[in-house]
């Protein structure tokens, strides 16, 4: 490795450690029912004695280990996910300098990262509340888009428009938005259940988007969207099982103070008329942005951050759902970084049988 690259992997991971730090707020404050804002209060609080923290408190990963995972003032320990997130990041950032073009192109570089940074409290949120905030959403889809703008202007290989006119980003997040919401409707379909969240469309969307910008050059844009599909499904299907194992042993020991309604609460409201059509006007109201125009008109109208399928009653998922999220957070970076080589060899496989 050229010496200026190994240096700007070293800057790429502290500066994943710092981002690493933001994000936890970003977790904390976004994860709250309903979500906090981000902007004030301005400093970081201890969540248990609500005392402000200074920076001593908050330097990455040295200021956990050096209180030894306790908070300064009241001593009650800190969970170890604030510690992991920053490592995480920080690595993050790192991989994506690797798998990126790197300094070749700055901007797709520092795109890339900024994605993976998103993709972070998109997992843990969802992991705990399964929602997935309608602001990081939108950012998932605004970086490709503008990533791909940017370089269609400035001629950038693997940036074109479909038909000389549709950025190739906006056609990737159109079928990702697809391939999912027909998951969901077909759910609807057969079982009536809510296969796959809303907020899982949405997410898919942004997700397809920045697939097709890191297509690579003299591949099909959509090259990695079979990799990432099966990759995400797989991880589910291998995870699923030991994340459901583990709520309902949480369900068992800490039994939910007001019991759940009975079983149809995971049932999509079963209107035989008026079903099939809410669900696909769902989907259509993915793909034309709804969500994008809710967040701007309630931010102008100064409204409380609320979230797209904040249910009209208090929600709790039952011990046998999981969310998707994260298994599509998964998929996406293991698509990222062997996607191709998985489609090539399989494609071989495939042709030389
Ligand atoms: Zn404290």
């Amino acid at each position: 490795m050229p010496a200026s690259n190994g240096y700007w992997l070293a800057v790429s991971v502290i500066f994943g450690l710092t981002v690493g730090s933001f994000l936890n707020a970003v977790i904390y404050r976004l994860g709250q029912e309903p979500p906090l804002s981000l902007l004030e209060p301005k400093t970081s609080i201890c969540p248990s004695c609500r005392h402000p923290l200074g920076a001593m408190d908050l330097v990455p990963v040295l200021s956990f280990l050096w209180l030894k995972g306790r908070c300064r003032y009241c001593k009650c320990s800190i969970s170890w996910r604030y510690c992991g997130v920053e490592l995480l990041t920080a690595a993050l950032f790192g991989v994506m300098y690797l798998a990126g073009p790197g300094m070749a192109q700055p901007f797709t570089t520092i795109s890339l990262q900024l994605y993976a940074a998103t993709l972070v409290p998109v997992f843990f949120i969802d992991l705990a509340t399964f929602t997935i905030p309608d602001s990081l959403n939108i950012l998932l889809l605004v970086i490709p888009v503008a990533l791909d703008v940017y370089g269609i202007l400035n001629h950038l290989p693997g940036h074109a428009l479909a038909d000389g006119w549709l950025p190739l980003s906006v056609m990737g997040a159109l079928v990702g938005a697809l391939i999912f919401g027909a998951v969901r409707v077909a759910g609807w379909l057969w079982k009536r259940v809510e296969a796959m969240g809303l907020g899982d469309v949405l997410l898919a969307r942004g997700m397809g988007a920045m697939l097709v910008c890191m297509a690579g050059v003299g591949h099909n844009p959509l090259w990695l969207f079979p990799s990432w599909v099966l990759l995400s499904c797989l991880s589910g299907i291998v995870v699923g099982p030991l994340l459901i194992w583990q709520r309902q042993r949480t369900a068992l020991k800490h039994p939910p103070v007001t019991s759940p309604p009975p079983a149809q609460e995971e049932t999509v409201a079963d209107e035989e008329t008026g079903g099939l059509t809410r669900e696909l006007t769902d989907i259509a109201w993915c793909l034309v942005l709804g969500d994008l125009w809710h967040y701007v008109v309630s931010r102008v109208r100064k409204q409380p951050l609320s979230i797209v399928e904040l249910p009209v009653e208090p929600w709790t998922p039952l011990p046998s759902a999981i969310p998707f999220g994260p298994f599509l957070v998964i998929g996406f970076f293991a698509a990222l970084l062997w996607g191709g080589p998985l489609t090539t060899a399989y494609l071989h496989y495939a042709l030389h049988r």
